[in-house]
Parts: C-alpha cells; structure tokens; sequence
C-alpha cells in the first residue's frame, strides 16, 4: 500500500540554480520544491507523494468538497517537484502529534489516490469471479518511497525492463480444482474476465497465449501464468502511438510452486514460445554507486517500441529472484518525469 501522506523528515536541501525563492528539498527518495528558508534538513515535516487527492486546499485549508487537488509533476525553475512538503501544524494533524517519521496521516486528511480512467467498457471484458488467489497481482513500488533498496541490494545484478503504460493482464492455464481438468483464464488487473470478445481474449487468441501454456503442462508438467501490459489503441491514451492492441509478458509465475521465473528463464521461455516480452533496457544493469536520481536519469529515455515517445519508465528486477523486507518480492520502478511532465501527470 502506499502512502500517501506521512510524517518525515527532510534529508537534504539544495539551492536551485538561477532561483531567489525557492529551494529544492529531499524528502526519502523525492525531490521537492519548497520556499527557501522555510525548512531546514533534519525538519520533521508533512510529506504528500504525488498522485494524491487533496480534499482541501494544501495552503489556505478550504475544503474543496467534490472537486479534490491532484498532484502532480512539476517542474519550476527547471526543477523537477514531486509531491508537497507542508509543515505539522494542519489542525487534522492533531491526532498525529508527536507521532514518529513515517506515521501514515492519509486518512486523518482524507487523502485518497488518483486513478486513472479505467479501460473504455468496450475493452474491459464482464467478470467471471474476483481475481484468483493462486495468482499475485501485479504491483511496482516507486523507487522514491524506499531509496535504502539501492544500497542494500548494490552487490546484485539486475535487469531493467520498459515500464509500458497500459493495462495489467494475466493468463493461467491451472488445475484449479485439482481434479485434472485444466482451465485457461484472462485477468484484468483485479478480476478474472468471462471468456468472449474482451481485448484480453482476443490477444490470446491472436498470440497463441493458451497454446504456449498448455504446451508447458504436457511437455513439462508445469502449469504457468504469464503476466504482461495490454496496450494499443483506447488504452491509457495509447502514448506509444501503437497500430492495434497487443500485449507484452513482464512476468511467468508458477502456479504450483508459487514461484516467478528469474529473468533469463522467463526471457528465454517466452522467446521458445514466441509469446513478446516487454523490451529489456539493459539484461545486466549494477546498483552499485547509483541512487534515485541517477536511476530517474536512466530511464529518463525514449521507447524501444517507438523512439519518437518518451518511455514511462523502467522496472528493474534482480537476475536472480529475491526478497526485500520493504518490497516483499525485490522489483520497483523509477518513473520518467519527462513522461510525467508531457502528460500532466
Ligand atoms: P502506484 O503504485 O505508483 O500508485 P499503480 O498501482 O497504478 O501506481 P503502475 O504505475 O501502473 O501502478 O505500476 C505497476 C504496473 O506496471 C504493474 O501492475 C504492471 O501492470 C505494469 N507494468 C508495465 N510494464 C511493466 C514491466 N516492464 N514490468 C512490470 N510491470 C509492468
Ligand atoms: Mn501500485
């Protein structure tokens, strides 16, 4: 879960260069503008990440009723601001008092996280049942929430993969009554789709999902699910401009043994299976002497499926799988601000 509005305290501040009146503040693993001289480092301050719904107005404390702030990206005086660093004295606040860093105020202010629009009903398919437990769903932390990742997994190797901003798809191929019948299913990012004309099936259909699956099973008595984007046409606006809808694997997961295939395994098997993977930026990427915002320069880049657009960003993942105790399943994302600059985001 994130959060979306803490209690933290400020780890740095930077002049900006050519600016008088403001300063940039670090706050974790985010960059944020703020008015010079209003806080120094060390200061336990209010930290809300972007992507928030702020039901009331940050700097005069009127309620905006239905029609909630949402933070964006910015950039000001060629700085690159994400969230918004305010002081403890918000009334609401009151409860939290004395709290420690890192005390989760979300609730006490209301704040609730924007969600993008979801697929037009045309695509989004009718549910059959909530999404199956025997699967994971799909989830990328920011880089930013937990920066100490960096350093504590700097001796590992990694693979960075384009983050494509589409919609979350799974398929399964599994026993799920255990009785020796096996059943092919499409998920959406939260439920397991009815069979039919949805997008989801017919890429299926279109890229012999089902067929690759099931293969595995009587070849090599492994039952599978492949997790990946589906993107195109009507999809998250479509950013990268594609002809028609498809869908690229980020993730085989075996369902038996509740286990994801390292990278290079889930690369070659999806190449085996001429089931498209999402574009690989580097297959052996080091953490070591990198931070935030060098990882943020790094996927600051354009796409490998069309190098007119921006990408959104990278996902990097451990070449061999991994756990973490913030992250669970070792595997985050840094966002492009480019990307998030361009489309108001
Ligand atoms: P947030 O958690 O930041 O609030 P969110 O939950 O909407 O946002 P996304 O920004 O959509 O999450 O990031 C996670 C999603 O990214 C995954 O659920 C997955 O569908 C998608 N994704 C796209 N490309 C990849 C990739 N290369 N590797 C892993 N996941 C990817
Ligand atoms: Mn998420």
């Amino acid at each position: 879960m994130r959060q979306l509005a803490s209690v933290q305290r400020i780890v740095d501040i930077q002049p900006i260069p050519n600016a008088d009146k403001i300063e940039c503040a670090t706050v974790l693993g985010w960059k944020c503008v703020v008015r010079k001289g209003e806080f120094k480092t060390g200061d336990l301050v209010l930290y809300i990440e972007p992507d928030s719904l702020l039901p009331f107005n940050p700097w005069t404390g009127e309620q905006l009723g239905d029609k909630p702030l949402r933070l964006k990206t910015v950039r000001m005086k060629g700085q690159v601001s994400q969230g918004l660093v305010l002081g403890l004295s918000l009334p609401q606040l009151a409860p939290a008092n004395g709290q420690p860093e890192g005390t989760d105020v979300s609730d006490l202010l209301g704040i609730k996280k924007y969600e993008p629009p979801p697929l037009p009903a045309a695509l989004a398919g009718i549910a059959r049942g909530v999404f199956p437990s025997f699967l994971v769903k799909t989830d990328e932390t920011r880089i930013q929430a937990f920066p100490g990742v960096i350093t504590r997994h700097a001796d590992k190797s990694f693979a960075v993969t384009e983050k494509l901003d589409g919609s979350s798809t799974s398929y399964y191929w599994h026993d799920i009554r255990g009785d020796g019948t096996y059943t092919f299913g499409a998920c959406s990012r939260n439920l397991d789709l009815e069979p039919g004309d949805s997008a989801q099936w017919v890429v299926a259909a279109n890229l012999g999902v089902r067929e690759a699956l099931t293969k595995e099973q009587v070849d090599n008595g492994r039952n599978l699910a492949l997790q990946g984007e589906l993107v195109g046409p009507n999809i998250q606006s479509n950013k990268l401009g594609l002809p028609s809808v498809t869908w690229y694997a980020f993730n085989a997961f075996d369902i038996a043994q509740r286990k994801f295939l390292s990278h290079g395994e889930f690369i070659e098997w999806t190449e085996k299976n001429n089931i498209p993977h999402v574009p690989v930026i580097d297959a052996n990427f080091s953490l070591q002497e990198q931070n935030v915002d060098s990882l943020v320069r790094f996927v600051t880049r354009k796409s490998l499926l069309n190098p007119q657009v921006w990408i959104e960003g990278g996902v990097f993942r451990p070449l061999v799988e991994e756990r973490d105790p913030d992250l669970g399943r070792l595997s985050f994302k840094a966002i492009n601000p480019e990307f998030l600059l361009k489309y108001g985001e």
